[in-house]
């Protein structure tokens, strides 16, 4: 492995630019934009692992299932996430090679569908929160919730939803594989959504789970497992703010992991299921070992880097 490894973490919701562009060619287009940038990395020198978020292409896959109700089997969250593993795993594999062909740079890029294990004991198994699917009548949340076991919250006048766990990632499952094609120079994309939610039963053998695990909290654990230097964060805005949304918002350039910790308890900064997981993320990444964490988006990644952009977060 070189010297200055870079984990990315990209997020699902930066693949679909808006309502209009949804469909697999779109996504593909919107993989192509941020592959050129990782590649305007690997040129730069780093060795690069990219993780991606998947909430609306597991979306897209539920609501299938859901419409072929009546002829299909239905696809449990866990097979989703392995779904969409292969396909946006596939998407930015093959950009990354036709940029490498294009640069006539000798690199492969591959994708690892990837197990997390999650501690069943976890209480978000006990007070699952996060929403998943479509939005339903009552009388069908009720159905579900007795013939299929989902647990179904009413969403705040929207209709009723599924909603799942989202448990904290243990233990990467393929790290070693991940390690060996790293130094085989091989640049590798990883723990897609989180990683497939996987349990260990007492008789020692693995079992998914209807979980889904945050992606930058299972990236941010690759990147420090991994002992990357670098940790970006490639969302949908170019910088983090303070009261964001609100008057008195404030966007910055650079905060310390105190400040960062700091922010975060106070509890008035960052979006709950947005921003919050991605600071978290960036915290337990410097407080492992790591040197820097940048969130910005993805055609400011070069700039970024070069300290003209980004929310850049250090220890000190
Ligand atoms: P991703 O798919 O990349 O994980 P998310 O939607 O989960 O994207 O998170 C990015 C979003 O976080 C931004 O689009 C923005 O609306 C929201 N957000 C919440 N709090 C903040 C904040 N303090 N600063 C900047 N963006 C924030
Ligand atoms: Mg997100």
């Amino acid at each position: 492995m070189s010297a200055r490894l870079a984990v990315i973490a990209i997020g699902g919701n930066s693949l679909i630019k808006d309502r209009y562009h949804q469909t697999v060619r779109d996504q593909y287009i919107a993989a192509k934009e941020t592959c050129d940038h990782v590649v305007s990395l690997i040129q730069d020198g780093w060795d690069v692992v990219i993780a991606h978020g998947n909430g609306p292409q597991v979306g897209f896959i539920l609501r299938r299932s859901e419409l072929s109700a009546g002829e299909l089997h239905q696809v449990p969250v866990d097979a989703c996430v392995a779904d969409t593993q292969g396909a946006i795993g596939y998407a930015l594999q093959q950009n990354l090679q036709n940029d490498f062909q294009q640069f006539g740079l000798n690199k492969q890029a591959v994708t690892i569908v990837t197990q997390v294990e999650v501690d069943p004991s976890d209480p978000a198994f006990q007070t699952p929160s996060k929403p998943i699917g479509s939005f339903m009548e009552e009388a069908k949340a009720r159905k579900h919730a007795d013939e299929d076991g989902w647990n179904v919250v009413e969403d705040a006048g929207r209709g009723w939803r599924r909603v799942i766990p989202s448990p904290i990632p243990m233990k990467i499952l393929e790290e070693q594989a991940i390690r060996d094609l790293l130094n085989a120079g091989v640049i590798v994309i990883a723990v897609g959504g989180g990683g497939i939610p996987v349990i260990r039963k007492e008789n020692g053998l693995l079992k998914g789970v209807a979980a889904v695990i945050d992606k930058d909290l299972s990236a941010a654990l690759l990147a420090s497992n991994l002992g990357a230097e670098l940790f970006i964060i490639s969302t949908d805005v170019d910088q983090v703010a303070l009261h964001y949304g609100k008057a008195d918002e404030h966007w910055i350039d650079s905060m310390t992991v105190t400040q960062a910790e700091q922010y975060l308890a106070e509890g008035i900064h960052f979006g709950a299921g947005s921003m919050a997981p991605k600071i978290q993320a960036a915290v337990n990444f410097l407080k492992s070992g790591g040197q820097r964490t940048i969130i910005t988006s993805p055609e400011n990644i070069e700039r970024a880097l070069a300290g003209e952009t980004g929310t850049h977060i250090t220890n000190e």
